[in-house]
């Protein structure tokens, strides 16, 4: 028989991501509606380890499903990668009561709910993460947000750069994951993108089509280099001495991760805030909630973790061909 759950706690882990706190927001409301009493755990599985445990009520999540960051705040924490760390926290949620989980982060979150649901407690997980690079979801909260801020502060970058006739390199998020570059590759018009996904060492290539594009008469280069790729500012310097054209580099770095999540990123993580206490309630553990093909599922976090996500041919192809 299903296990009976009273008591929800809630964390988000790894890196924040605009919308976490919608999801915060659903999964109080929709547990304490359900009847089940809600603890926020701050600060990921670190807080966990260190009993940074509250109660939540109704109000505790008010006025937050506009705000970018995490209400619970978020940690790395390399104990709960131990045995040893993860027997703790199974322990401490029994001794605040806590019999389900919801896990707001990335795959290496996943990692941690796998193993406290092994130790007995039932773990949802949710996938919050700016890179979009979890492979069982066509979704992940924060995306939207951090692809939106990248392509508004590109377009800035782009005009004055034309003005100048500057050739630009814009880095943005994506230490292994090129999704934010694809989009914007395609968002803004860029010339090149470079993706660790694709990365072939090609520079000259670039240098090339820079100045026959020049040629051409186009008054500006753009090329959006992902963050796993990175050394914008020298690839910059060797583009500049090799072309003649006055090359910029901007790293856009953390901002990509904070401001107000869109109406697409609070909307889809109150949904899966919901469907992760639907499934606690069922007495389901060890699941994974995604977004697929319009609908609104969920997978074993073992499958889940075993599924590979690559970048879509067609849309990398696409975004080449239309620069
Ligand atoms: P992001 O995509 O933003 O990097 P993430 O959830 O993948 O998010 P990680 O740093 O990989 O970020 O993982 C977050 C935390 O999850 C880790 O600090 C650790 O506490 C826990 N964790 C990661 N891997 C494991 C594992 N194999 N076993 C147990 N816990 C893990």
């Amino acid at each position: 028989m299903a296990k009976e759950i009273n008591t929800i706690g809630v964390l988000t882990s790894g890196g924040d991501a605009p919308g976490m706190n919608a999801a915060i927001r659903a999964v109080v409301r929709k547990a304490l509606s359900s009847g089940k009493t809600v603890k926020g755990i701050q600060k990921g599985f670190m807080g966990l380890l260190n009993e940074e445990i509250i109660d939540m009520e109704r109000k505790d999540v008010s006025e937050i499903i506009q705000r970018g960051g995490t209400i619970l705040r978020t940690a790395r924490c390399e104990e709960f990668r131990t045995e040893e760390g993860q027997q703790k926290g199974a322990d401490i949620c029994r001794k605040h009561g806590i019999d389900g989980l919801v896990v707001i982060g990335g795959d290496g979150s996943y990692r941690g709910a796998q193993a406290l649901a092994a130790h007995g407690i039932n773990t949802i997980g949710i996938p919050g993460t700016i890179d979009l690079d979890i492979a069982c979801t066509d979704y992940t909260i924060g995306f939207d947000t951090a692809v939106n801020t990248a392509m508004q502060a590109i377009d800035k970058i782009r005009d004055t750069s034309s003005s100048h006739e500057r050739c630009s390199i814009v880095e943005v998020m994506g230490r292994n994951a090129g999704y934010i570059a694809l989009w914007c590759g395609v968002a803004n018009g860029a010339e090149d993108i470079l993706i660790p996904e694709k990365y072939e060492f090609r520079e000259q290539e670039i240098i090339n089509n820079i100045i026959n594009n020049r040629k051409k008469g186009k008054t500006h280069h753009l090329i959006i280099n992902a963050e796993g790729i990175g050394h914008s500012t020298s690839m910059a310097r060797r583009i500049e001495a090799a072309t003649g054209i006055e090359t910029r580099a901007t790293i856009l770095g953390y901002m990509q991760r904070g401001g107000s999540p869109t109406c697409k990123d609070r909307f889809y993580a109150s949904m899966m805030g919901a469907k992760a206490v639907d499934l606690l309630c069922e007495g389901k553990s060890n699941r994974v909630v995604g977004y697929k093909h319009a609908s609104w599922v969920d997978f074993d976090i073992d499958e889940a973790l075993a599924m590979q996500k690559v970048i879509p041919e067609y849309e990398f192809e696409t975004c080449r061909v239309l620069r």
